[in-house]
């Protein structure tokens, strides 16, 4: 095999292996330029290569025009890994702003732009005010909070509404933290998901390679946005959560109390927000829709990356390392788990408005609570779940090769000093072994999950008692 650091230029007719390295043939009749392979984070099940996904798949990762890809099998190793096929020449002219942009990252280039929308707001918030993190995310919240919310509800007389219910401010900074959280979550995942850090069973030869260094940019861009994509999905997933609540938002604009100025708050329950405030509110509320879609959109992402990562790409497990190594799964599937523990909180907060106590609205809150913590614990767990399969089975078939490697009969007979310490060595290599944790965290991190988990209840409770 060829031992130079940079694998050979790409073929028409043939691909490198990303775990072995070794050359798979193409059986394909159509002629393409370039090609690109990659462990897959998707499975394509028909033929290979297979047509693009629809646009409206907009989670998916968009080729370049007439690119193709598909699964295929490494004819030396057995193992599957998708390749990417284009037409044309990385250097044509005519596709180069398509092609150059899928394929331009390189080792030292610039890496692919992967910012979505929210978080230019919250730089230009801290280049306008001169913050930096975590301020500009509660001067954005806070911001909001007293222009569309603090003051058009006085400017319209609902003052004592804003005196009564004490879950507005709660609103204010559960958002903050909301936004902390989220940024701090975007961080770990830009340093994380990178080839180095992940246990994936991949060649050096790949790691080093252009391709290598194209599958690591895909696996942020799973999450934050492809690039070729207009709008990345944080910022899509953000605007259907606007969309949805502003029908919600019409209706009540429409049936608020239709006079400009509202008498004081004088009994309950009543709607007592006149039409001007649920009007001029529109931006915070737009606003908080947005940031609990990016949040959404952000667990949905985070949960189905890991998830199918440890499902289609073979894993690189050390059964001398206390969780084998996969620690760093456990670690991103907790930071997403914070998310969803601070939008479950925020539900009781939402389903609140302008619905009454009575014992059926509770009920439907307590069930969408409920819901909320189910699909915390199964965004927890589903994931881990193949990583937590492939650990058991490496420890049980580590274990049994070596205790293979022992006879009974030779222990209980006379042994050589030789044999003696060969037979300690191997036992303390099983017992370190057996002792590896069979999941991609500790017992610590299911503390925090249970502890964090019942928030949302907690919420829930608070939100009843103040108007019970
Ligand atoms: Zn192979």
């Amino acid at each position: 095999m060829n031992e130079s650091h940079n694998p050979p230029p790409p073929e028409r007719t043939s691909v490198y292996c990303p775990y072995c390295s070794s050359k798979t043939q193409l059986e394909i009749n159509e002629g393409y330029r370039t090609t690109n392979t990659h462990p897959p984070i998707v499975l394509y099940s028909d033929e290979f290569p297979v047509t693009p996904s629809p646009f409206w798949k907009f989670w998916q990762i968009k080729l370049p025009k007439k690119a193709r890809e598909g699964s295929i099998a490494c004819k030396s190793c057995g193992r599957t890994f998708n390749v990417g096929l284009f037409p044309y020449d990385q250097g044509n002219t005519r596709y180069s702003p398509d092609l150059n942009y899928y394929l331009s990252v390189k080792k030292s280039d610039t890496p692919v732009e992967k910012r979505f929308l929210l978080e230019d707001i919250l730089d230009w918030i801290s280049r306008f005010f001169g913050v930096k993190y975590p301020f500009n995310c509660f001067l954005l919240v806070f911001v909001f909070y007293v222009l569309f919310y603090v003051i058009p509800i006085t400017a319209f007389g609902g003052f004592s509404k804003l005196l009564h219910d004490f879950m507005f401010p709660s609103l204010l900074f559960l958002f903050t933290l909301a936004l902390i959280l989220l940024k701090k979550h975007c961080r770990m995942l830009r340093k994380t998901l990178e080839m180095e850090r992940m246990p994936l069973l991949l060649s050096e030869r790949y790691k080093k390679s252009d391709q290598g260094k194209q599958y690591e940019e895909t696996l942020s861009g799973f999450i934050f946005g492809h690039p070729y994509r207009r709008f990345k999905q944080p910022t899509v997933c953000g605007l259907i959560s606007v969309f949805i609540y502003s029908m919600w938002h019409i209706y009540t604009v429409l049936n608020v109390n239709t006079t400009a100025y509202e008498s004081p708050y004088t009994g309950f329950p009543v709607y007592y927000t006149s039409r001007g405030a649920a009007v001029m509110s529109t931006p915070w509320w737009f606003l908080i829709y947005f940031i609990a879609g990016n949040l959404a959109w952000f667990i949905m992402g985070t949960t189905a990356l890991v998830g199918l990562v440890a499902r289609h790409t073979p894993l690189k497990v050390d059964p001398l390392k206390e969780m084998g190594g996969t620690e760093i799964f456990g670690k991103i599937i907790l930071s997403s788990t914070y998310l969803g523990v601070t939008l479950g909180v925020a539900v009781p907060f939402a389903v609140m408005w302008h619905i009454n106590q009575e014992l059926h609205v509770l009920l439907i809150k307590v069930i969408v609570v409920a819901v909320v913590v189910v699909l915390i614990l199964f965004g927890f767990f589903y994931p881990l779940w193949p990583i937590h399969k492939k650990l058991r089975q490496e420890k049980k078939e580590k274990v049994d090769n070596i205790l293979d490697k022992i006879s009974l009969t030779s222990i209980e007979g006379k042994m050589s000093l030789e044999d003696v310490v060969h037979t300690h060595l191997l036992l303390d290599v099983s017992n370190k072994i057996s002792s590896m944790v069979e999941w991609p965290f500790k017992i610590d991190t299911i503390i925090k999950l249970i502890s964090t988990v019942f928030l949302p209840f907690v919420s829930l409770i608070i939100n009843s008692l103040i108007f019970a």
